[in-house]
This record gives C-alpha cells, sequence and structure tokens, in this order.
C-alpha cells in the first residue's frame, strides 16, 4: 500500500527552511519592484498587496513542505504579474465552431441576429420598461413584452418566457402537477444531456411519474390503462437526442391531444428544440413544429429559446391562457424568470420570422439554408492558405442541440492532413484552438476536418487567419 510520504523535519532541514525563509523578499520589497509599480496604475494598493502576500504564503509553503530552494525577486514579481493577468482577461471568450455541429451546446449553441445583438445592447446600457406601464405610470408585468408576439408566431391563447427550458419543465410540473400524477412512455423517459432526465425532474418537482409502454413500443391503450382520478396530465417529451430504430411504436402527438381532449386532461408538450420553420424544405427530417402542436390544442408546449429558435437562451411556453396564468402566479415563476436583456434579444429574433426573413437573418438558418455551391466556394478558399496540406471533401453537418436526432445535411469539409496519425491531427487542432481566437474543428479518421456551414461567412477571415499560422514553412 501507498502511504504519503511526510517530510520529517530534522534539525538539518529545520535549519535549511528557516534559511530559506530568510531569503524570501519583503513584502515592501516585491511592491517596491518596478514591474509591480508599473501595475499600480491600473489596481488598487491593497490589491496588489494582498496578491504579494498570497504570492510570499504560496513559496513559505512551498518551502515547509520540502522545496529546496527559496524563490528570487524576479520570479516572485513574475508569479504576481502572471496571475493579474490571468484574472483580468475574460476566461469566456469567442471561438469559430468549425466543427459541423451547427448548435454545439458546449459552444454555446445558437449565435444571434445582428439585430438581436442591437436589441440586448440597447436595453443593457439604459433603463426601461421591464415592469413598468408608461401609459398609467404604475408597475407592469415583463411578460408582455414577448406575448403578442408568440400568441401570434404560435397561435397559441397565451405565452411565457422563463430563463431556459429546464426550467419550463420544472415550472410547469411543479406549478400544475404536484403531488399527483402524470403519464410519460417509457420511451420518452429520457435523458436530454449533461445529466437533464426527466423522471429526476419530475421528482424534484414533486410529482409521480407514471412510465407507460416499453422502451420501444407505447400504444394509446397504455395511456388509457394508466388514467385515474390522480393523473393531472400527459406529457410527451420529444426525443431530441437520440433514435430508436427497427421494431417501434409511439403515440403520436394527434393520438395523444385525442386522448386528453376524451378524459379532460391537458397534454405537455416538451418540444425541446421547437421549430418555426418546416425542415424538410433544406431535405431534413421533419421537426416537430410548435404550430402544429398549439393546433392541436395541446395544454402546453415548451422549448428552448437557443435551440432552433436561434435566440438567446430561454425558455419559451405557449398554450392554453387558463394554464399559463397559473404558472405566472406561481412562486417559482420569480425563480426562473427570464432578464431584460434575453428578452430583448429574444423579441428580435421572433420579429425576424413574423417578417418571413428568419433564412436571411437568424445565424442557425442561415447555416441550415446555405446552398453547397457557396459552402464549396468557401472551403476551397480555407483550403487555399493551407496548399498541399489540404483538400476539400464531401462530408455531413449536424444541426446538434437536441433537434433532428441523425439529421445532416450536405457539405464540403476542408480535410488538413500532412503526417497521417492520431498526434498529427490532434497537434493540428491544438494549435487552431490556441489562436487568438481559437477554431475548433472536428477529428475524424485521424483527419482534422473543417466544416464552412456552421461558420458564418463573416467569420471566413478569421478561420484564414488561424490557417495562414499553421500553413506549411510556419513555424
Ligand atoms: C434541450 C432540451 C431541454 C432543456 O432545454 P434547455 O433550454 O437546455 O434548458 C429539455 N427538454 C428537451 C426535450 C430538450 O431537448
Amino acid at each position: 500500500m501507498l502511504t504519503a510520504l511526510k517530510v520529517v523535519p530534522t534539525s538539518c532541514t529545520i535549519f535549511l527552511m528557516e534559511k530559506n525563509y530568510r531569503r524570501l523578499p519583503s513584502v515592501d520589497r516585491v511592491l517596491g519592484d518596478e514591474r509591480i509599480r508599473r501595475l499600480a496604475e491600473s489596481y488598487p494598493h491593497d490589491r496588489l498587496l494582498s496578491l504579494v502576500r498570497q504570492q510570499l504564503d504560496t513559496e513559505r509553503q512551498a518551502i515547509t513542505t520540502g522545496r529546496p530552494r527559496a524563490s528570487s525577486l524576479a520570479e516572485i514579481v513574475e508569479a504576481v504579474v502572471s496571475c493579474l493577468r490571468a484574472l483580468e482577461k475574460p476566461s469566456l471568450r469567442p471561438v469559430v465552431n468549425a466543427t459541423g455541429v451547427i448548435l454545439h451546446t458546449n459552444l454555446g449553441r445558437a449565435s444571434l441576429s445582428v439585430e438581436s445583438i442591437t436589441a440586448m445592447n440597447t436595453v443593457a446600457g439604459s433603463y426601461s420598461n421591464l415592469e413598468f406601464d408608461l401609459e398609467s405610470g404604475t408597475r407592469g408585468s415583463r411578460h408582455v413584452h414577448i406575448e403578442g408576439l408568440l400568441c401570434q408566431l404560435t397561435g397559441a391563447e397565451a405565452a411565457l418566457v422563463v430563463n431556459n427550458n429546464a426550467s419550463a419543465v420544472l415550472l410547469v410540473l411543479t406549478a400544475l402537477a404536484k403531488r399527483k400524477e402524470v403519464i410519460v412512455s417509457r420511451g420518452q423517459a429520457v435523458e436530454i444531456g449533461g445529466g437533464f432526465r426527466i423522471p429526476d425532474v419530475m421528482r424534484q418537482s414533486g410529482v409521480r411519474l407514471v412510465e407507460i409502454g416499453t422502451t420501444n413500443c407505447t400504444y394509446a391503450r397504455d395511456y388509457e390503462q394508466a388514467i385515474n382520478p390522480r393523473t393531472v396530465a400527459l406529457m410527451r417529451v420529444h426525443s431530441s437526442n437520440f433514435k430508436v430504430v427497427g421494431f417501434t411504436a409511439e403515440v403520436t402527438i394527434e393520438e395523444m391531444a385525442a386522448l386528453g381532449d376524451r378524459f379532460g386532461l391537458p397534454v405537455f408538450d416538451d418540444l425541446g428544440s421547437g421549430c418555426f420553420l418546416d425542415t424538410s424544405q433544406f431535405g431534413l427530417a421533419p421537426e416537430p413544429m410548435v404550430t402544429q402542436s398549439v393546433a392541436l390544442g395541446v395544454g402546453l408546449t415548451f422549448f428552448s429559446g437557443d435551440k432552433l429558435v436561434g435566440g438567446p437562451q430561454a425558455g419559451i411556453i405557449v398554450g392554453k391562457k387558463e394554464l399559463v396564468d397559473k404558472l405566472k402566479r406561481h412562486p417559482l415563476a420569480r425563480a426562473v424568470r427570464i432578464d431584460k436583456v434575453r428578452l430583448a434579444g429574444l423579441t428580435a429574433t421572433l420579429v425576424h420570422y413574423l417578417k418571413g426573413e428568419a433564412t436571411a437573418k437568424i445565424p442557425v438558418w442561415r447555416m441550415i439554408a446555405a446552398p453547397l455551391d457557396e459552402l464549396a466556394r468557401r472551403a476551397d478558399k480555407w483550403a487555399e492558405v493551407l496548399g498541399e496540406l489540404a483538400e476539400v471533401v464531401d462530408g455531413e453537418t449536424m444541426v446538434g442541440g437536441g433537434s433532428l436526432p441523425g439529421g445532416t445535411l450536405p457539405t464540403k469539409l476542408v480535410a488538413i492532413q500532412n503526417r497521417k496519425g492520431r498526434t498529427a491531427a490532434q497537434a493540428l487542432s491544438r494549435k487552431l484552438r490556441s489562436q487568438e481566437t481559437p477554431v475548433i474543428g472536428r477529428i475524424s479518421d485521424d483527419i482534422l476536418l473543417l466544416d464552412p456551414r456552421s461558420v458564418l461567412p463573416e467569420e471566413d477571415e478569421i478561420v484564414r487567419r488561424a490557417l495562414r499560422a499553421i500553413a506549411p514553412g510556419r513555424k
């Protein structure tokens, strides 16, 4: 068994330690150093003092735990300066998503339209009538700014926007089904990703989840048999990130809505992505549309603002007024409310749908709608920078972000290869990630691939600059 080695101080090591402590510069000496004095122009004295003290403490600890040498003044100054540089530099930075996954959750999902960004900027820099009725001069509601637009776009009676779709699920279940039963098909009691599991959320909301059917097959009679006086709703969860193939049976949302009507129960429809455009016009599988669910008279439909909608992070809930009103009044609604900045950004994104200009303005849809010949032209321009090292090949883009499972779009990829091999591809990929604006690709079969479909043409110059840095003849 391994045990931690303990440094038992002997009189000799104690002597050495004390000698090393004494070699450390004083706080004043570090503060008096030229480089630290220059920092004093941008940072308050107290901040520098506390950083220098922290660094000297770290040094003393290192000596105590056995480091045989005391750091020099220059080394300590360097440590303080780089600590401060690391703290002041934003850790959250823009990157170029050349992975070929359009809605990449780890890369921040949807990037926003120019109009959305402008709207967010405007509201961020001033006070607003967020919860103030300009007509009467009294308290208003933040919901009014977006409800009419959502109702117009979806045909719903009422709407509410919250922090994200996960909180929409939590709010709907807590406010409307606590201590009651909700019926879900076993094939839909899924994990969305990042540990967000529908059964766990239901438990968290104090709702009894009644799972029906089997993993691959659920029939209408399974719902019927499970309905009892404690049942408050039937729930559909769009299986947004996987596909069950082979011998399967699922109850359609049409059938669920009809069952709900027959038994006087609302259907809660967690659409995940929430789509306002018909995806089949781009050669994709049809993604369930919000308007479909609303038209079927589903009680509540909820979906993300930053998946296929293409706006900022938000959870959008639309449906029957009676149910939405209950949600608005519930205390949890306050805990999961949306902030003014994202409310403004989402409104501007929704206006693009109202005007029928989504494919021209919303980045997610611009990427989905980009014609193949244009992608080929852009891929050629990228590959040109690398000469021999790159070639343009056919490939596929994933939409991702919990939508269109298994659905892909044709694309042109820049395949970068020097010495073929895993380490070579990884070294290139690391180099692209270390650029001022990191460019993120994907590795497949030991080849680094860059997909122009998940990159906006406005970002092409950043990609070309990064590629120049890894071009042959460059160190
Ligand atoms: C993505 C997703 C969620 C969670 O949405 P967020 O906006 O990420 O909180 C919930 N349900 C389904 C079906 C999803 O696909």
